[in-house]
């Protein structure tokens, strides 16, 4: 059994003073491990931008102990907002709201909108309570990797660049958290995450929620056409629900998702069937690399024929449930990354609950998004 290594109290109250004093750590959350500073102070946050290498049109999420801090840097809250944040908070949601005219606008990548989330993880909430200040914190990677789910992933990706590292184990949910647009009774889901459309409308049933494109009515990335006789239209979008809440299709428009994010140094493909494993594995170099296969524990017996008939170097990582895909991504990714990985063949799950999320992230790493 492995003991996971939580930072202790002390090391804690030391990354909340090294914060109040315009440095930068790294610290859990439940979503990713983030690289934290000083949300009001602007040289804090450029020090952020500098460690990751982070465009600086790419704005960042505020961490706040609880949404009795959200006046420390919005300016105002709408009721639905307010209504998500209570069912939500502390948790994997992330709410854009109207910014104070005196945060600093390296944090808002100049927008006059700021991005906002309460962690619910024990070792951020202790250390955003040491810090007593809000804490701006992007994921803790060079831009355009993988997001960290474990204290050394994020360890190998910044090095000695941040003052402290905080452990708190491996990520819960392991993929980043849900970004919410809600103006009036619209809200627009600028990146699925654990909090689903579904979670949303079953709080809110008469908002209406946008969902953004990327992983969704994709032009065919993981199917052989015809294969399955549906001509490779796996992934129509979802019509618009009748009665209560609905759903309907809306362009990117959150800054963030026009960078390069989520790609590991291995090329991406993704299949639904096993029949498209067995085309991407014969396009392989399964002699000079090794190739990792993603699939659902459901499908493996399949996938282990399709490999065992290919031959070469193939390693597979299977997931019992979505929630153990979400957890084990990145960290399947950095693993392949280290092995000198060169193509991943990853499942594309369904766009049900995490789905949407998976689908996003997948859609991103493979570069079709
Ligand atoms: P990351 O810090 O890498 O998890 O990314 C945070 C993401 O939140 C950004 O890439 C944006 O897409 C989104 N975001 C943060 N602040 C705002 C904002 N004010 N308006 C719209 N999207 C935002
Ligand atoms: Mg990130």
């Amino acid at each position: 059994m492995v003991i996971p290594m939580y930072s202790n109290e002390s090391e804690i109250k030391a990354a909340g003073a090294l914060i109040r004093a315009g440095r930068v750590v790294v610290f859990p959350t439940e979503t990713v491990y983030g690289l934290g500073a000083n949300a009001l102070d602007a040289d804090a946050v450029a020090a952020i931008f500098a460690t990751k290498g982070r465009p600086a049109d790419n704005p960042l999420i505020v961490h706040l102990a609880g949404i009795s801090q959200i006046g420390l840097v919005a300016s105002e809250i709408s009721s639905t907002a307010h209504r998500l944040l209570e069912e939500f908070a502390p948790g994997p949601l992330t709410v854009i709201l109207p910014a104070r005219a005196d945060l600093p606008r390296v944090v808002t990548a100049g927008l006059d909108t700021v991005a906002v989330r309460v962690p619910a993880h024990p070792v951020a909430q202790a250390l955003l309570r040491a810090a007593q200040v809000p804490v701006a914190a992007p994921s803790a990677n060079r831009s355009g990797e993988p997001s960290p789910t474990t204290m050394e992933m994020a360890r190998q990706s910044l090095g000695d660049r941040p003052a402290l590292y905080l452990d708190g184990g491996p990520c819960a949910v392991g993929l980043e958290s849900t970004v919410l647009s809600v103006i009036h009774d619209q809200i627009r889901i600028l990146r699925p995450g654990a909090v689903t459309e579904a979670d949303i409308l079953a709080l809110l049933p008469d908002v209406t929620v946008h969902s953004i494109a990327s992983g969704v009515g994709l032009a065919d990335p993981a199917r052989d056409g015809g294969e399955d006789g549906s001509g490779g239209r796996g992934f129509a979008m979802d019509p618009a629900r009748d009665g209560g809440g609905r759903v309907v299709p809306a362009g990117a428009e959150s800054p963030g998702l026009r960078h390069r994010h989520y790609q590991p140094k291995a090329q991406v493909s993704l299949w639904e069937t096993a029949g498209r494993v067995r085309t991407l594995l014969a396009r392989s170099d399964r002699t000079n690399h090794t190739v990792m296969v993603i699939s659902p524990v459901s499908m493996k017996p399949a996938i282990d024929q399709e490999i065992s008939q290919a031959g070469g170097r193939v390693v597979v990582r299977s997931y019992v449930d979505l929630a153990e895909y979400a957890r084990g991504l990145y960290a399947w990714f950095a693993e392949g990354d280290d092995a000198g990985v060169a193509t991943i063949i990853a499942h594309l799950p369904a766009r049900d609950g995490l789905g949407a999320a998976l689908r996003d992230r997948l859609t991103r790493a493979s570069g079709e998004a």
